[in-house]
């Protein structure tokens, strides 16, 4: 059986990022730049002053401080319209441009006004070196820098950036569209109480959250019930979308179908069962044609498995599809604060919750009971990976840890 690794090898293979678009300054976080960014400014655009002072020939300022005529003040907006010669200042406001002459500004926190005449300022400061409290034109961008680089995925920091620039519609890659299609006889809305032998589709909106929190943009198709007919309509339907995100219908019972619709529908099957608890039925194949590839992701039912497929699996290939890398779900050491016994010969992923300690990352296993516990999973922050082979880990000892991404 494939490892998750060898199984993350194949997907990578079949992902290509989609084409790009232009989007709003304020939609754009989260997105991937599809283009370099060059600056189209210095930065800043003049020399200008960092903090509300005086204005100065750092050469005027002696040990005993120094008496400077004031020429004019200039507000944050506005612009100087004298030069400053010997012991002339200017009084300026932070982010104002230097008036010619000067080098240096003095905060005016060191400045006292002349009790007799006004237009007179007293500073008690050390001398300074030229340059003091002013940040020169460019020091930050220059035109024609490049800034950012296709592939940068664009945080609220980025967003400053552009405004700065005046990019008001970023170059990014489009977003997938992932259907959504939850198949089972026993399903029912989850506005609807359950019959005999049914319960809800809670992987209906469960998948579709895990579809928004990745990133992409979610269309949901309901419940298909497990007969092939139906099962084919609506995967056919799901192809229209880049990715298509099944549950159900995987295992090994008689009614579990999915596998034989997509096949009869063309869709090539590049894996079925990857060594992991839970979520060992994962299917993944695609469907090619002219000019476009889907993917197809068939989870197993259970809730749980599903959710911890879709992170493993789904979710990197998302994020490659959106322009960045096809990188596994962050993962890193921690500690576990209790002894841990594991039934069963495959690498598990059990929920947890982990915490910062003094001796670094700790974490606690949840009592968790089994597939379909969604409870438990609500109360974890990650899922702990204990490989297998190993019937008991003691406290203490280190294992992997992946953060759920919310
Ligand atoms: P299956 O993989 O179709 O055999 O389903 C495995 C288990 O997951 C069964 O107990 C199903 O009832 C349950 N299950 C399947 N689909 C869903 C769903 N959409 N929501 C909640 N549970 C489900
Ligand atoms: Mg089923």
């Amino acid at each position: 059986m494939l490892s998750v690794n060898e199984a993350l090898k194949l997907i990578k293979q079949h992902v290509t990022v989609l084409a790009d678009e232009a989007v709003g300054l304020s939609d754009a976080i989260g997105r991937v730049l599809a283009t370099d960014c060059h600056s189209t400014l210095d930065s800043p655009p003049y020399d200008k002053s960092m903090v509300d002072g005086y204005a100065i020939r750092s050469a005027d300022l002696t040990e005993s401080g120094g008496q400077f005529q004031i020429l004019e003040e200039v507000i944050a907006g506005a612009v100087p319209t004298q030069s400053i010669s010997q012991d002339t200042t200017t009084a300026i406001m932070t982010g104002a441009p230097i008036p010619k002459g000067a080098d240096a500004v003095i905060m005016v926190e060191y400045s006292t006004r002349h009790p007799e005449s006004p237009d007179v300022v007293v500073l008690n400061h050390d001398p300074v070196n030229a340059g003091t409290n002013i940040l020169y034109q460019g020091t930050t961008l220059k035109v024609g820098d490049k800034v950012l680089q296709a592939g940068h995925a664009i945080s609220p920091a980025t967003v400053g950036l552009l405004a700065e620039l005046g990019v008001s519609a970023p170059n990014v890659f489009r977003l997938a569209n992932v259907a959504i299609l939850s198949t089972g006889d026993e399903l029912v809305p989850i506005d609807q109480q359950p019959g005999p032998g049914q319960i809800r589709n809670s992987n209906g909106p469960l998948l579709q959250s895990l579809v928004r929190n990745a990133g992409a943009v979610d269309r949901v198709l309901g419940v298909g019930r497990d007969n092939l007919d139906q099962l084919e309509s609506l995967i056919q339907e799901g192809l229209n979308c880049e990715i298509l995100v099944l549950s159900g219908g995987v295992s090994a019972g008689v009614k579990d179908l999915v596998p034989q619709a997509l096949s009869n529908l063309g869709v090539k099957e590049i894996f079925h069962k990857v060594n992991l608890k839970p979520g060992k039925p994962l299917w993944f194949g695609i469907a090619e044609s002219d000019d476009r590839k889907r993917l197809v992701f068939g989870l197993p039912g259970n809730p749980v498995s599903s959710m911890v497929c879709f992170l493993l699996f789904v979710v990197p290939a998302i994020r490659a599809l959106h322009g960045g890398s096809f990188a596994p779900l962050s993962s890193m050491r921690a500690t576990l604060t209790e002894t841990f016994k594991q039934r069963g010969d495959r690498p598990t992923y059990y929920p947890g919750v982990m915490e910062s300690s003094d001796d670094g990352i700790i974490v606690k296993p949840l009592r968790w009971k089994g597939s379909a516990d969604q409870l438990t999973l609500t109360m974890a922050n990650c899922l702990v990976c204990f490989p297998a082979g190993v019937g008991e880990f003691s406290a203490s000892e280190d294992v992997s840890v992946f953060p759920l991404p919310w």
